[in-house]
């Protein structure tokens, strides 16, 4: 490495910060940095990673980007082939009784690569969020257990501060530290997180195949399947429907166990209304769950439907599993209440680039509801990465071409989930319900014809 190689410090190794950090090492012989990223947590398995999430094609096409080959061959394991006939990796809504609204017609295919030549639409697979981390980190030199504190920019560098005490000085920080960022509230402090007031609760469990059975009575064979509900509350479950090995489940060892991430999301008003039976601590998850189990059976009407969800919730573990290598996503999600919050980042006028920049969440926290955080991270580090390849003294115009690129595209993700998200959390009366359902079905009629129409117009 020459002396005089620009150090770019990356702070948070998670799915945006190790794309970027592949994607700078990648491209060494066209333009080399030292890089070096940074980690709070104490190591790999620290802190729970485990949610299902939906890559799209372009979130794929930036992985692919991203990544050495090296690595891309090992993306199977966190997003296994879709398995034919069996796995339709689509959304499907539901009424609160199971009626669909709306199906995202979802065109079949092999592998990461062949979704990532899409060009067209909107296709997902459904990727384990765990080991997407877990093949992320092969060959990186994570410092683990370094969580930054805050930074001092000069003239010639920056210089990074951790909570141990120690420093480090670089010409590039990229803050990739999430929602709460340090950097970001240091740099920002006036861009404030927006408080959306709904509440969500999720939970990895892993469903037996008689249930997932039934609940394939309601949505077909669609991996994302949710319901929405009268008062402003609904429930997500997102899967595989591929086994989980039998030994994780000793007491059902014949029938087939599927992992999944199952969330419940209600206006946060419900929970100011005490329970006479159940005293919510979000540090005893058997009590969350009795609560969502509870607002489920007074929010939905009763039918098969609301007896499936609280059978989902009976599925959550209700302690934390002593045994974490028998639970079957490693890690263990400590089931909370969690609200849902994001930052627009084009909400201040103040951006202005310098050597201090960040990526994904904590540029853009979003909504999860229409599966767009990991993605825009993803691309972030795709962008980041090509903008860095012309850097120079003049360090400011690769900076400024990124972000013009990421707060374009991010407030506009960042807004559409937003929409999405309050509308879905409003409570609907007897005209509420048929005009949501009508605007549902229509949407979902405009879809079908789409996509039958560009499949005859594009071949991939
Ligand atoms: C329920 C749920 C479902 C979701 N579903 C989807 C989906 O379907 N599709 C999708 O695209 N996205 C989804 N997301 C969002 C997605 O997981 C995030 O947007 C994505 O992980 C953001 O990547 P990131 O690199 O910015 O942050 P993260 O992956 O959160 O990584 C941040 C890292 O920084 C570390 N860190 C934090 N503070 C410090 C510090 N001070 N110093 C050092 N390190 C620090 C953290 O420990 C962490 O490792 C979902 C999110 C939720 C909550």
């Amino acid at each position: 490495m020459q002396e005089n190689t620009p150090t770019v410090i990356i702070v948070g190794a998670g799915l945006g910060g190790l794309s970027l950090y592949h994607a700078l090492i990648k491209n060494k012989d066209k333009k080399e940095f030292n890089v070096k990223i940074f980690e709070r947590e104490a190591s790999p398995t620290d802190r729970w990673q485990g949610y299902h999430i939906g890559l799209s094609n372009y979130g794929v096409r930036s992985l692919l980007n991203c990544v050495p080959s090296s690595i891309a061959s090992n993306l199977p394991k966190a997003m296994p082939n879709p398995i034919p006939d069996v796995e339709n990796h689509g959304i499907s809504l539901t009424d609160h009784a199971g009626n669909i609204l709306l199906q995202s017609p979802s065109r079949p295919f092999k592998d990461v690569y062949e979704i990532a030549k899409r060009s067209h639409g909107l296709s997902v697979i459904v990727t384990y969020r765990d080991r997407l981390r877990d093949v992320l980190l092969e060959n990186v030199p994570v410092q683990w257990g370094k969580k930054c504190i805050g930074y001092e920019e000069t003239k010639e560098g920056v210089w990074v501060f951790f909570e141990d005490g120690t420093r480090e000085f670089c010409n590039i920080l990229v803050g990739a530290e999430g929602i709460n960022s340090p950097v970001r509230k240091q740099k920002l402090p006036e861009l404030q997180i927006f408080d959306y007031e709904v509440t969500h609760v999720g939970a990895d469990i892993s469903i037996p195949k008689s249930l997932m059975d039934k609940l394939s009575k309601f949505h077909g064979n669609l991996l994302a399947v949710k319901t929405l509900g009268l008062k402003g509350d609904s429930s997500f479950l997102i899967s595989r429907l591929i086994p989980i090995e039998q030994e994780q489940n000793e007491s059902n060892i014949d029938e087939p166990h599927y992992r999944a991430t199952l969330v419940y999301a209600y206006p946060t008003e419900l929970d100011n209304v005490e329970s006479d039976k159940v005293k919510v601590d979000d540090n005893d998850p058997a009590s969350v769950i009795e609560h969502v189990k509870q607002l489920i059976r007074k929010l939905r009407p009763e039918c098969e439907m609301t007896d499936i969800l609280v059978e989902l919730w009976d599925l959550a573990p209700k302690t934390i599993p002593n045994d974490s290598v028998k639970f079957p996503f490693k890690t263990y999600n400590p089931v909370q209440r969690r609200m849902y919050r994001d930052i627009d980042p084009t909400s201040i006028d103040s951006w202005k680039s310098s050597r201090v920049t960040l990526l994904g969440d904590a540029a853009h926290a979003m909504s999860p509801l229409l599966g767009r955080g990991a993605n825009n991270a993803i691309q972030d580090a795709d962008v980041l990465s090509q903008a860095l390849l012309n850097y120079t003294d003049d360090y400011l115009s690769c900076i400024k071409e990124y972000e013009n690129e990421m707060l374009k595209r991010s407030s506009s993700e960042v807004l559409k989930s937003r929409s999405v998200t309050l509308r879905q959390s409003r409570p609907v009366g007897y005209f509420g319900l048929i005009m949501r359902n009508s605007i549902l079905k229509a949407m979902n009629t405009i879809l079908t014809v789409y996509s039958f129409a560009s499949g005859l117009i594009f071949k991939n």
